[in-house]
């Protein structure tokens, strides 16, 4: 979770994912999967020892769809997505583009409320209001293995101005007697 969580905050949630008697192999390049010994399949890192595993899930990010925008001739990011100014707007000025197919100052974003910002941005000028697309606050809140995670604001300081505070807030199990 990159985006999310900066290291201090990654080192945190693979403590907690590891109190609960998992294993978290980060920055562990897989360089083929094989036949196990102990196990169905054999993970084999670059730089790490092999492990026997039943089950392999791929989790692979996003892709934008833009096939569309391609064969219209529009301009495409080098990585993919259709690219938009400020208002949205794609090289032809008269298509915009918004949600996870769109790339704005080189980012996709993978949330559903940069696109309704988006939304907004172009509706206001389709109202013949001037309105631009700015970014989107990224703050994030979900459950990962039960585990309450949030991201709240510019996590990860790209903001010049801001300062960096470091809170670990360790919770008590609350029982009753
Ligand atoms: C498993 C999962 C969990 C997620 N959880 C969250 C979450 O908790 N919070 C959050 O904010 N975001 C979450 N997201 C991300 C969120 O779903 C996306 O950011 C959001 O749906 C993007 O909206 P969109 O309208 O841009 O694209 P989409 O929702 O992908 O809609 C695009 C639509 O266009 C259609 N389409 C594509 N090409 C064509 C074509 N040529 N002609 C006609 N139709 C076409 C597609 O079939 C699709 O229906 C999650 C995503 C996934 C996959």
């Amino acid at each position: 979770m990159p985006v999310q969580l900066d290291d201090g905050a990654g080192g945190l949630l693979k403590d907690k994912i590891e109190d609960l008697g998992l294993t978290v192999h980060t920055s562990t390049g897989t360089d083929k999967i094989c036949d196990g010994e102990t196990a169905y399949h054999r993970m084999v890192f670059k730089d790490a020892e092999p492990l026997d595993v039943d089950v392999v899930v791929f989790s692979a990010g996003i892709r934008p769809q833009d096939a569309l925008a391609r064969t219209a001739g529009l301009e495409i990011g080098e990585r993919g997505g259709i690219v938009i100014n400020d208002n949205c707007q794609t090289s032809d000025d008269a298509i915009y583009a918004i949600g996870e197919c769109a790339l704005w100052q080189n980012r996709i974003f993978g949330l559903v409320a940069p696109g309704y910002a988006m939304a907004r941005a172009v509706a206001d000028q389709l109202m013949g209001k001037v309105a631009t697309f700015e970014g989107a606050d990224m703050s994030t809140k979900l459950k990962l293995l039960g585990v309450d995670v949030a991201s709240i604001g510019d996590a990860q300081m790209q903001t010049l101005v801001l300062k960096r505070w470091c809170c670990k807030i360790r919770l008590k199990a609350l029982t009753r007697n």
